[in-house]
């Protein structure tokens, strides 16, 4: 098939810059999708001959990502996020707007082609919720008003300016603390190489490739107290260390950016606002481990972003902190930016590995860990965006004085977004161990209309969920973890006393059902019948026998899965079930005493 000269240009640019070919499928995919509204038959054809690929295994992956299609979308593809952080501030209201002003429905396109509407998954903008996707461009903070301007602009042909964090007011760092990886965060330019070496950048980098061992690089990171800001919590330094030094293989750096926990966006902030940093972060890391090439898998949703990142490598390379001999050390380092799809089961290392290859994101079985065989078969180490983010630091300001930051075998500071019934939503950098409660209160402003809190997500929807009683603890992996949950991936959503549980239940567990990959039978049966009653349930069709079914169900989900997915579905709905038992009783007598979300998109 005849392609534009540009899309023929970035074709020969992606089935030429990886190690294997096919890992340029996805990437492939969404350029062309971006350029003819869908990935067609000829399309397909025209990959395949490109990757050596047949039809049958594009499809197959095609199939597996929630922003590919087989059919064209409208010009402007509307996506509305009415995941838990939007629910809670009217994004089930701005949906039903939207159908009634576009006069479709979900997955629908209006006859002349110019709108398609879908509902979505977490977008990764819970700090200005409600909010909504039109194509690439993020939209926030939205009232009915403003979205019927949105469109009219659109209709019109004139595209409203979208939302970019640095943009927000809302967006803040702790004024009471010294902040360290958003240090930079409001200096003008400050994604530029320029403003960023006159701001201590690639100082880190100077120190580790002429002052120190690939050992002793090592041994910096494990006297910090990293731990995975991801979501685990893993010890990072230990995961560095487990890499064989003497593989004859290379190795690989993987920058897991594929940010998609429910009420998590910290690190969209870290790479639109900080880029260099995290590049730097990833040098180090490789020269720590005795890799040459790093990946960053940014998810599909963050095009702009990826944009920022991929033109901030490309200064990199020009000042010569990438590519070969940087610093006039002898060292090489390649870096390349790759994106997702859709797939929030890509974020776990395994999947994301999968997809990086261009495959369907399934988990691998472990062991073998991806230190020893991760991508192509080889020793990898995947890391988090902040948790890369913070590796200069800790070599510029030395291991030791990094862990003081924080609490005893939690080092430093972390990111953390604060989302829902909150008086000052936004992405603060705080160190780790500060008290929940007055994080709440003190920094992020307290409840709307003094309200009592009811529930805490603490770090992202996978996490069980706190009561308003519970939220007197110290925010670090341990403390968090003695109180019933986890710090996660540091996305914790608010909700006041007025908040239906019942509902949050069925929205947290929809979510799960969408994301399953559908492997293993206690995930994918379990998560689809949950969701299932939970629905019928909330909707005023529950049995009294549910309550029971649907505790047990989760139950038996715990532990029983390939990947961390099955817990995540199960932990939080234990939880609810647990604490707030009474609201699926009242349930059972046909009323919902409380509101599940702020009415503000259709009054406004
Ligand atoms: Fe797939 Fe769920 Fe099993 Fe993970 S737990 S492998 S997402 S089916």
């Amino acid at each position: 098939m005849e392609l534009t000269a540009q899309l023929s240009a970035k074709f020969e640019l992606l089935q030429n810059r990886y190690p294997v070919k096919r890992s340029a499928l996805i990437p492939m995919m969404m350029y062309a999708q971006d350029e003819y509204g869908c990935v067609s038959d000829e399309m397909i054809a025209e990959i395949g001959q490109r990757l050596d690929l047949n039809n049958v295994q594009i499809e197959e992956t095609l199939a597996y990502y929630s922003m590919l299609h087989r059919k064209p979308l409208g010009k402007h593809h509307v996506q509305i996020c009415t995941n838990v952080a939007c629910v809670l501030k009217g994004g089930n209201e701005l949906l039903e707007r939207a159908k009634k002003r576009l006069e479709i429905g979900h997955k629908e396109v209006t006859n002349d082609g110019v709108f398609s509407l879908e509902e979505v998954e977490c977008i990764g903008a819970c700090t200005g919720a409600p909010a909504m996707q039109v194509n690439y461009d993020f939209y926030e903070n939205l009232t009915s008003v403003r979205f019927d301007r949105i469109i009219e602009d659109l209709d019109a042909g004139r595209r409203p300016e979208p939302e970019k964090v640095i943009s927000g007011a809302l967006h803040e760092r702790h004024p009471a603390e010294t902040p360290l990886i958003s240090r930079r965060w409001g200096i003008k330019d400050s994604r530029k190489i320029d403003v960023f070496l006159q701001h201590e950048g690639y100082r880190g980098l100077e120190k580790a490739l002429k002052e120190m061992t690939p050992d002793g690089i090592i041994d910096e990171v494990k006297k910090s107290n990293l731990r995975g800001r991801g979501g685990a919590g893993f010890p990072t330094g230990m995961k560095w260390f487990f890499v064989p030094k003497d593989s004859p293989k290379p190795k690989y750096v993987i920058c897991n950016a594929d940010e998609s926990e429910p009420g998590t966006c910290k690190d969209r902030p870290l790479m639109e606002m900080d880029p260099h940093q995290l590049i730097e972060g990833m040098v180090i890391a490789g020269r720590a481990i005795g890799s040459h090439q790093g990946f960053i898998y940014i998810r599909g949703e963050y095009r702009y972003v990826l944009d920022i990142v991929d033109a901030a490598i490309a200064e990199a390379y020009s000042h010569g902190y990438l590519g070969k001999n940087i610093l006039g050390t002898g060292f090489d380092f390649d870096l390349l930016i790759h994106t997702g799809a859709g797939a929030y089961e890509c974020g776990e290392e395994s999947a994301l590995m999968e997809s990086l290859e261009g495959k369907r994101g399934y988990p691998r079985i472990k062991p073998p860990f991806p230190a020893v065989v991760g991508l192509y078969g080889c020793p990898t180490i995947i890391n988090n965006v902040e948790t890369l983010s913070a590796v200069p630091s800790i070599i510029l300001e030395g291991g030791e004085a990094y862990a003081n930051r924080g609490t005893p075998k939690n080092g430093g500071t972390r990111m953390l977004c604060i989302a829902g019934h909150i008086n000052k939503p936004g992405i603060y950098e705080v160190p780790l161990g500060m008290n929940m409660k007055k994080f709440i209160y003190e920094v992020a402003g307290g409840i709307p209309g003094n309200k009592k809190i009811k529930a805490v997500i603490p770090g992202g929807s996978s996490c069980p969920l706190l009561t308003g009683e519970e939220i007197d603890i110290a925010m670090d992996y341990d403390a968090v973890a003695k109180a019933g949950s986890m710090l996660g991936s540091g996305g914790m959503v608010v909700m006041d006393e007025d908040t239906c549980m019942v509902d949050m239940a069925r929205r947290i567990m929809h979510f799960y059902a969408h994301e399953s990959c559908g492997w293993c039978i206690p995930c994918r049966e379990g998560t689809t019948w949950l969701r299932k009653i939970l629905e019928r349930f909330h909707a005023g069709l529950g049995r009294p026998e549910d309550i029971d079914i649907i505790a047990d169900l989760a139950k038996n989900m715990l532990g029983r899965t390939f990947c961390p997915l099955g817990d995540a579905a199960a932990m939080p709905t234990i939880s609810i079930m647990k604490k707030w038992r009474g609201e699926f009783e009242e349930h059972l007598k046909g009323r919902c005493a409380y509101k599940s979300a702020e009415s503000q998109v259709g009054s406004r």
